[in-house]
């Protein structure tokens, strides 16, 4: 299926590259998101979710945005993209993730503290915690939970050198993913 063809050539292509400033590659980062998604049980669609909620950092050439002040909006852009191809259920969890983690700063003692330094670093771009009227609408969001049990997995997966399924793991689960109308359009990648 192209659209896969895509997606997984660019986390091959481009995950050797480093996550930001963290210490782990963009594939790593993936591969540990989507394993811990996967242990803790998690429905498909978000295990799926979880490999892919950074693809649009490596759609964007300048990888080194954040390190300049600006925030590139990567959740949104990889979110139009997996929106063509997949349902809700994968789409809007990655779409929200950056607001899963403004909304737990706001709302949860403990959770910014526990925060990488590059992630801290980005929530300032990325707009700062939610003030009470955007945590109200984060609340009521259907898919709120799952972007939270994703960001959380983002959050872990960063450690150097954890163990992970290996990328092609996860190709028949995307593969099933595929919404039936999708086959006929052509990936933008
Ligand atoms: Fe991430």
């Amino acid at each position: 299926m192209a659209v896969l063809d895509d997606l997984f050539f660019l986390l091959e292509r481009k995950g050797g590259e480093r996550y930001g400033q963290e210490p782990v590659s963009q594939v790593e980062h993936a591969l540990q998101a989507a394993t811990l998604a996967e242990a803790e049980g998690a429905p498909a669609g978000l295990v799926i979710a979880a490999l892919f909620h950074d693809i649009g950092h490596l759609m964007h050439e300048n990888e080194e945005a954040a390190l300049g002040g600006v925030d590139m909006r990567h959740e949104a852009c990889g979110a139009a993209f997996l929106a063509d191809w997949f349902g809700p259920d994968i789409a809007r969890p990655v779409r929200l993730h950056v607001e899963a983690k403004r909304y737990l700063c706001a709302t949860e003692a403990g959770y910014f503290e526990s925060l990488s330094p590059a992630s801290k670093h980005s929530l300032q771009l990325q707009g700062g915690p939610l003030g009470v009227p955007e945590a109200r609408i984060f609340a009521a969001e259907p898919h709120g939970e799952a972007a939270m049990r994703l960001r959380r997995w983002d959050d872990g997966a960063k450690i150097v050198g954890a163990q992970t399924a290996k990328l092609g793991h996860f190709r028949a689960l995307a593969e099933a993913l595929v919404l039936p109308d999708a086959g006929r359009r052509r990936s933008r990648l």
